[in-house]
């Protein structure tokens, strides 16, 4: 018989009814409710954190006080949670199965004869190659396979999930059912435990709502109760029959022992949940735990001899204190361990396959660049001492002056330079780039510096007029502008120019990709905010080189803890500005709660009072970027109309096109207006030096590196600035973050914070560009399995340049399937 889910629904709110009730019932009402509760996280619409908070108010019920005025606010806060549920278990008019609880009251079903022995036999798998489909599985019917391809590929109809990829269905967590224990010892057993017993007895008894049926064992040292909320079990089992049940031992009625809806197996079964550590896997509409883990069992027998270990092409090249499991070891222990210890090998081994491939592909990718040819600058370095020591406006700091060395160390060389500056907001990279370019004007070659919108580039033409004021007009080098604004007819005059050697650094936009832009002798390509950047357009500027390669400098204003430079920058040389120029008066960063929002905007008055200018950032609205602009527009409307009705409010956000974001904020630049709200989206690396407050509506949504690319916004000028970041109701997590924030003003600082709170598979996921998705595989990552890959792939690389499909049969087709996933990302991005 089948229910709607919305009928369901109700079912289970009227179980918590009658808990509420409570009375004798009580405790055959949670049971159901139970019951109820599973049925609906079984087919709750494909979403885990549905059926995972499900599974969480069951627990929950299972756990209610006896006490009746403790229950009962319980009671209407489990029933709360479960409301708010509702509208996430999609459309009430699908079906679900639920014959099993509508099925006739049962009878004493004991004297049925057992099913033939062959049904229950474990099926032998014929062997499989790990691509075949999973439909090769016994178990896999059209059905399950449908099932199959909606959890893995979050589709279905598309094409058939491989054993493979079944392998790679990773357990969300385990239940340890390990615990085998007698009957005699369960006086107070704590957590889950295993029984192992022989039925004595199976009983249905008529339940309020429901039959419900109780099945009792017995080992010798005593007697456990099972109770089971269905009938269905009677046709299961016999008197007599040998199995093993797990869950968690309550005491019943009559104080014996006793488990509700436990999990069972018969003796002489493999056993997949009971007596085991047992797989929790992520399911989808439809699929249940028993059947994936059948299907995991099944696919991990059919693959056993044939799974390919492809790392053991490289075995020679591997670190010997580096314990990896083999392949098929791997996938045995992340489904059905024998212990903890083992989960953890398994994890080991499948993080350092990826993290291996990974740094592959990065240590080829750097090594083919460097295999290029690129100019080998002379570079004048007395020249180069008198530029930096008296030609700048202001003396550059230490971490500058280390990262021109390692520029000039590079671009002497006849090697493709490709240097990533990472430096914080502030740290006065443009000045480094200016230097760089500078260098390649003196040897004679032009530089192209591409920055992602219009008015970076309009900024940084603006700062290199300044930085090179000083020189000999003979000397300076010759800067022009090309964006997607730019005239034809101007247009083609730089292209002339161009062409004719008159320019020697061209600023812009991705405008300096396109095919109608001819560089005569391109050296040096400087890409800032690097990230922004697809791998299309980076190459496409490369290859404006003419006979040579240029050496390239990317520039990025995002600390990224050391740890994981390898990972996200593994094909690039790393310098490193973790410094701001001297004598800047510290941004002070202030904690407002709701409350004290007045306070907040006295400040922001105040410093407009003295001239200056105020960021205002908008909470974040869940991923939304409509809701967002929404907000913003909102915020500004109210900040004009009711707070600072005397002061000129203006709003930029995300949904307005980039020619019109572009015009606020260069109105603003020119001060045109005092207040600027946005949302979240505002150009990194813009430089306002009037504006001195950063005021950040709902702080405490945001993450630490975005708080401090915000605050990075202010104290650029000469005026003392503030970062006030306005929260309310904030988690323990918030609070840290607030702390932080205000304990240290150190990108590179507040990444390795960021790193500890978020972990680095966060981390990798957000930061990443281009790179392969590295998926469940990165949670818990141990940083020294990364620094073991890396030396193990350029000892390989060091070893083989080309990784030769003759040396490496397996490895190599693993890695270009890996890799082809890797520039179908690129592709999107760019
Ligand atoms: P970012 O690294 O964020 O791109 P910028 O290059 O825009 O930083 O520099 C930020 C500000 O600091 C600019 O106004 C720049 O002129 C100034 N600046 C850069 N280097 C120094 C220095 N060594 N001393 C003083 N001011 C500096
Ligand atoms: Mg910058």
């Amino acid at each position: 018989m089948a229910m709607t889910r919305d009928a369901l629904f109700e079912r289970v709110l009227a179980a918590f009814r009658e808990i509420w009730r409570g009375g004798r019932d009580d405790y055959a009402n949670r049971q159901q409710a139970n019951e109820l509760l599973h049925e609906l996280a079984a087919t709750a619409g494909g979403s885990n954190v549905v059926a995972e908070e499900l599974t969480a108010i069951s627990s929950a019920v299972r756990q209610l006080p006896d006490d009746d005025r403790l229950r009962r606010p319980q009671v209407e806060q489990l029933a709360n949670r479960l409301k708010s549920l509702q509208p996430l278990l999609g459309s009430g008019s699908d079906r679900v199965e639920t014959g099993k609880l509508n099925s006739a009251l049962g009878e004493r079903r004991a004297g049925r004869p057992a099913p033939p022995k062959a049904e229950r036999a474990p099926t032998i798998v014929r062997p499989l190659p790990a691509d075949a489909a999973a439909t090769n599985l016994p178990s896999v019917g059209p059905k399950v396979a449908q099932q199959l391809e909606q959890l893995v590929h979050g589709t279905s109809g598309q094409h058939t999930v491989s054993l493979e990829e079944i392998l790679r269905i990773a357990p969300r967590r385990y239940v340890d059912y390990s615990n085998l224990v007698s009957i005699g010892s369960l006086l107070n057993p704590e957590g889950d435990v295993t029984v192992r017993g022989k039925v004595i007895e199976i009983r249905t008894q008529p339940g309020r709502a429901k039959p419900f049926t109780i099945v009792r064992i017995s080992d010798g040292t005593g007697i456990l109760r099972l109770v089971f909320f269905n009938t269905w079990i009677t046709k299961q089992l016999v008197e007599s029959d040998e199995i093993y049940v797990s869950g968690a031992i309550q005491r019943g009625f009559d104080g014996g022992p006793e488990i509700a809806s436990p999990e069972w197996e018969r003796v002489g079964q493999r056993s997949l949940t009971t007596n085991r550590i047992a797989p929790v896997y992520p399911l989808t509409k439809g699929l249940h735990q028993k059947t994936l883990r059948g299907i995991t069992r099944s696919a991990l027998d059919a693959t056993r001899t044939t799974l390919v270990d492809w790392l053991a092409d490289a075995e020679r090249f591997l670190s010997a204190d580096l314990p990896l499991v083999s392949t098929t070891d791997a996938y045995e222990f992340l489904h059905y361990p024998d212990d903890f210890d083992q989960v953890a090998d398994a994890k080991r081994r499948l993080q350092f396959e990826n993290l291996f491939l990974l740094q592959l592909g990065l240590v080829h990718r750097k090594q083919q660049v460097q295999a290029g040819v690129a100019q080998a600058l002379t570079v004048d370095r007395d020249a180069l001492g008198t530029f930096i020591d008296s030609g700048l406006p202001f003396f550059l700091t230490n971490a500058q002056r280390r990262a021109i060395d390692d520029i000039v160390a590079d671009v002497t060389r006849p090697i493709p330079m490709t240097r990533l500056l990472q430096g914080d907001v502030g740290s006065g990279k443009t000045a480094v780039a200016a230097t760089a370019a500078l260098l390649a004007k003196r040897a004679g070659f032009q530089t192209a510096l591409m920055a992602p919108t219009e008015l970076l580039a309009e900024q940084h033409l603006t700062s290199l007029d300044r930085l090179y004021d000083r020189l000999p007009e003979e000397e300076r080098p010759r800067v022009a502008l090309l964006t997607g604004s730019t005239r034809v007819k101007a247009r083609r005059e730089i292209d002339a120019a161009l062409q004719a050697g008159d320019i020697d650094i061209l600023v812009g936009t991705h405008a300096l990709v396109q095919d109608t832009v001819h560089f005569a002798n391109l050296a040096l390509v400087i890409l800032d905010e690097q990230h922004r950047f697809g791998v299309r357009q980076r190459a496409t500027l490369v290859e404006k080189g003419r006979g040579f390669q240029p050496h390239v400098l990317s520039m990025t204003a995002t600390p990224i803890p050391r740890t994981l430079n390898l990972v996200l920058s593994g094909d690039l040389d790393v310098s490193v500005m973790s410094e701001r120029p001297a004598g800047r008066i510290p941004i002070e960063t202030r904690i407002y709660r709701d409350a004290q929002r007045r306070e907040a905007e006295r400040l922001v008055r105040e410093e407009i009072g003295k001239g200056h200018q105020v960021f205002v950032i908008c909470p974040l609205v869940e991923e939304s970027d409509n809701l967002d602009a929404k907000a913003a527009v909102e915020e500004a409307r109210r900040l004009q109309e009711e707070v600072f009705p005397d002061l000129r409010v203006d709003v930029v956000h995300g949904k307005m096109g980039s020619k019109k974001k572009d015009a606020v904020m260069a109105a603003f630049r020119d001060h045109e207006f005092d207040i600027l709200v946005s949302t979240s989206v505002i150009e990194v690396g813009i430089d306002i030096p009037n504006a001195t407050v950063m005021m950040i509506e709902g702080a405490e949504r945001f993450g630490l590196a975005q708080l401090h690319q915000f605050r990075g916004r202010v104290g650029r000028g000469g005026a003392k600035s503030y970062c006030l970041l306005l929260a309310d109701q904030v988690t323990a997590d918030g609070e840290e973050r607030l702390r932080t924030m205000e304990a240290t003003d150190d990108g590179f600082l507040l990444a390795e914070k960021d790193l500890e709170i978020r972990g680095p598979g966060d981390f990798m996921g957000t930061r990443q560009s281009g790179l392969p998705e590295l998926g469940w595989l990165n949670e818990g990552l141990d940083t020294r399995l990364l620094a073991e890959a890396r030396s193990s792939a350029e000892r390989l690389i060091g070893a083989a340049p080309d990784i030769g499909i003759d040396e490496f049969p397996r490895l190599k087709p693993k890695l270009q399937q890996f890799w082809a996933t890797a520039s179908m990302i690129d592709a999107s991005k760019s």
